[in-house]
């Protein structure tokens, strides 16, 4: 019998739809129960943990993450694994932020939901949440063979930070296209097991600090010399700055004035590409050279959720700013892969 933890923050795997306006709205964790009776036949010993309120994921905050963290390292020794149901629309900036937080995580936390709520017929509710209760509680040679924060849907188990929710309408909802796919479910659960993590020597810390003074500068041809200062101007400690193909951007000298300036104001600027594949690599053209020499800082392929995720973590526990900078460019849980 495996003990498993589960988080039920809300979503739609656990909507109904308001009779009078036909809207989707969250509800208790007895309606998935009711609609999936089989789970009480099944091998599991789950312990069921709601949210009050459920909330819809568009409405999450950083002490809710806390919370999460802090739920997971109470009930740490207890359980074989963590499955935590969470709305898909910010699910990849929970499972990055998650991963920041849970140092040294040694079993699974597997972040789930469905893009049908639970009571539909053609819902793909069910399934999700079976095949995360069954990751949540693999194991080989008695350790977890997961020990990291993952979502799981349509039968993909992605790492948490590497993903990103990209698909509104189909039930392959989420993609990690600069890092494989951990695992895959048909008829046996197939684990891509030299691509995981493996924490068996390292201590679960749990960190509980979040400094959410972080802003964002999405770069398009035409932006305005007073939208990019207002945005520079902001009371924030790091702005993450979307630019073009391997971390372009224009080479204007006032625009490049500009970032200087608030770098040197004390400012972090961090450079990652709208581009969903592949990395920045500052230098390769002409227009990221002059980024790096006023000193601009490499996010290499990390995705746009991991990046705000893991500045919000070391701004909560760096005070200083050069740390800041130091670490965001490191990898500190699988979340980038450096090329220089
Ligand atoms: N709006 C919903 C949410 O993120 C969508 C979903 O659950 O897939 O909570």
């Amino acid at each position: 019998m495996y003990n498993i933890f589960i988080i039920y923050t809300g979503g739609t795997i656990g909507m109904v739809k308001d009779p009078e306006s036909g809207t989707f709205i969250p509800f208790d964790f007895e309606l998935i129960q009711k609609n999936l009776p089989d789970l009480s036949r099944l091998n599991y010993k789950l312990t069921i943990h709601s949210f009050v309120p459920i909330i819809d994921s568009s409405n999450m905050k950083p002490h809710i993450w806390v919370q999460m963290a802090e739920l997971i390292r109470d009930n740490y020794e207890r359980y074989d694994g963590f499955v935590i149901l969470h709305g898909s629309d910010t699910m990849a900036f929970s499972a990055s932020m998650l991963s920041f937080l849970l140092e040294g995580l040694q079993k699974p936390v597997i972040l789930s939901g469905s893009q049908l709520p639970i009571g539909e017929i053609r819902t793909d509710a069910r399934e999700n949440l079976m095949t995360a209760l069954e990751i949540a509680s693999a194991k080989k040679n008695g350790k977890s063979i997961i020990q990291e924060v993952c979502i799981l849907f349509d039968n993909k188990l992605f790492r948490g930070n590497r993903s990103f929710k990209y698909n509104s309408d189909k039930f392959e909802a989420f993609r990690s296209p600069n890092y494989p796919v951990l695992a895959e479910a048909g008829i046996h659960i197939r684990y891509n097991e030299e691509m995981l993590l493996d924490n068996t020597d390292n201590e679960f810390i749990c960190h509980n600090q979040i400094d959410n003074r972080v802003a964002v500068l999405k770069l398009f041809p035409g932006i305005r010399k007073e939208t990019i200062e207002s945005v520079l101007n902001s009371d924030v400690r790091s702005i993450v700055m979307e630019t073009f193909g391997t971390g372009n951007t224009m080479t204007d000298q006032w625009f490049l004035d500009s970032l200087s300036a608030c770098i040197q104001s004390g400012k972090n600027i961090l450079d990652i590409s709208q581009c969903k594949v592949g990395s920045v690599e500052l230098g390769r053209y002409e227009t990221s050279q002059g980024l790096k020499a006023i000193g601009i800082l490499n996010g290499y392929d990390m995705t746009f959720e991991s990046a705000i995720t893991k500045l919000m973590y070391l701004q909560g526990e760096l005070s200083s700013q050069a740390d800041v900078a130091h670490y965001i460019q490191q990898n500190i849980r699988g979340e980038l892969t450096k090329n220089d």
